[in-house]
């Protein structure tokens, strides 16, 4: 096992992770920029290092700083949280290659599942259906309009290198192809580096199902059920439950199956999700996630499995200690993600945090970072808290979350929590219908 693991994020998911090496008895040394001085995660690792000033790209993504600060505290290992560098195979093979384990994937899988284009033909190639799309990058307007004439309207493009739901752009028909393209390709340019796009047909009333994977590096793949991220706003995810309540006991064990032969083909080693939509009782796949993910938690609850130990564990080299059918389901359980957001606008609200209160009880789990008297920086993610509950149910689980929503106080700043009270009384919520486009068009009929 390891002796000393360096934690290359902050906040609530740095926290997550130095729980789970506390658990394992292992050393912890937390980075952070110089405004993140006083963070939980600071304060509860063995170690700190100040890895540079507050802009992101200044400190939690600034490569060498991180690299310095795991040799000079001595670490032989490094877990990337998520985000930030979490996907990134050069860094993965730098961090390997200073003798230091990456706590993820082979960097080789980082690459190959980063290249989404790459990605889907992948799957396809192992049996994993996938969305109707483009044989590969779309270069020109009139590719374009002949691919979008062949798969039919309306159409996604899609940024080859993407995440976090920025370089999307819809075209409805003919005349928005061109404008969609340009916007598509920009994006993509500004974002991530690269102006590869892609197109796939545009689903119009899907779910977001994933799957939760963990394979150790004797072949063992085992699958934790699925997740299901429909609530979303700007292709972020609000709300993720499990289980689903659109899939049928047959569905759940297939796409299981479909997911954990994929896994074994490639010969991941790791944690992983595997997204699909989920459409008329069809599952298309969209992308491969190599890390841990935020809403790990959901899975966490409801096989009583601890994800991060397992992920520390098996990139130590050790075995999964239980096979698929020692997994158990029970209940119900449901995430918010409690983002330092206006409720209506979305805006982010930094600011200072007068008065905090965590709910608690059976079956309430909050992971978090934040405390009274907190200011909330405007640098990074807005995500301040996650809020889990569990319960025999999904009624329960509904019922139980508006009494924990009711007794949050997060006092002087908004938080998106305040949209959850109203969607818990909303009957398509209530009965659990809903698709990824429900939040942005249905959801100010919440009183319904
Ligand atoms: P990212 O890496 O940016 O999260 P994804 O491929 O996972 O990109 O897509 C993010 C979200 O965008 C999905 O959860 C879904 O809401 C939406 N989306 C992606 N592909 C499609 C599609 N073909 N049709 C409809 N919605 C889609």
């Amino acid at each position: 096992m390891f002796q000393k693991i360096l934690i290359a994020n902050r906040g609530e998911i740095a926290v997550r992770i130095l729980r789970a090496c506390k658990m394992l008895g292992i050393k912890t040394v937390a980075v952070h920029s110089v405004i993140d001085e006083s963070l939980m995660h600071v304060r509860f690792a063995d170690e700190s290092v100040c890895i540079g000033p507050n802009r992101a790209a200044d400190s939690y993504l600034n490569v060498a700083s991180i690299l310095s600060a795991a040799e000079l505290t001595g670490c032989d290992a490094l877990h990337p949280g998520v985000g930030f560098l979490s996907e990134n195979a050069k860094f993965a093979k730098m961090v390997n290659g200073h003798g230091i384990k990456f706590i993820g994937p082979d960097p080789l899988h980082l690459s190959e599942m980063g290249d989404k284009i790459l990605a889907k033909k992948k799957m396809m190639e192992y049996g994993v259906p996938v969305v109707k799309g483009s044989d590969g990058d779309v270069q020109s307007v009139d590719a374009a309009k002949r691919i979008a004439e062949e798969i039919g309207y309306p159409v996604l493009f899609k940024a080859a290198s993407g995440g976090g739901g920025k370089g999307m752009k819809v075209a409805e028909s003919i005349s928005e192809i061109e404008d969609a393209f340009r916007l598509a390709k920009s994006e993509a340019r500004v974002n991530f580096g690269d102006d590869t796009i892609y197109m796939e047909r545009y689903l119009k009333n899907p779910r977001h199902i994933e799957i939760q994977i963990i394979a150790d590096s004797f072949g063992n793949v085992v699958h934790l059920g699925e997740r299901d991220c429909s609530i979303q706003r700007n292709h972020q995810k609000l709300i993720e439950e499990s289980p689903c309540t659109a899939l049928s006991p047959d569905q759940r064990q297939k796409i299981g199956e479909i997911a954990v032969r994929a896994v074994e083909k490639i010969g991941y080693v790791g944690v992983g999700t595997l997204e699909f939509l989920f459409e008329d009782g069809e599952f298309f796949f969209m992308e491969m996630n190599t890390r841990l993910q935020v809403e790990h938690g959901v899975s966490e609850e409801l096989t009583g499995i601890d994800i991060v130990s397992e992920q520390i564990r098996i990139a130590a080299g050790e075995r999964l200690s239980f096979g698929q059918s020692d997994i158990r389901f029970s209940g119900h359980v449901m995430e918010f993600r409690i983002n330092a957001e206006d409720s209506e606008t979305f805006l982010p609200s930094p600011g200072r945090i007068e008065e905090l209160f965590f709910p608690g009880g059976n079956g309430i789990r909050v992971d978090s970072h934040i405390y009274s008297e907190y200011v909330i920086p405007p640098f990074y993610d807005s995500l301040i808290a996650k809020l889990m509950v569990r319960a025999d149910s999904r009624q329960e689980c509904l019922s139980k979350a508006r009494c924990a929503l009711d007794e949050l106080v997060i006092d002087g700043i908004s938080t998106t929590a305040e949209l959850y009270k109203k969607l818990l009384r909303n009957t398509d919520m209530i009965r659990g219908d809903v698709s990824i486009h429900w939040l942005e068009d249905d959801w100010k009929n919440y009183d319904t």
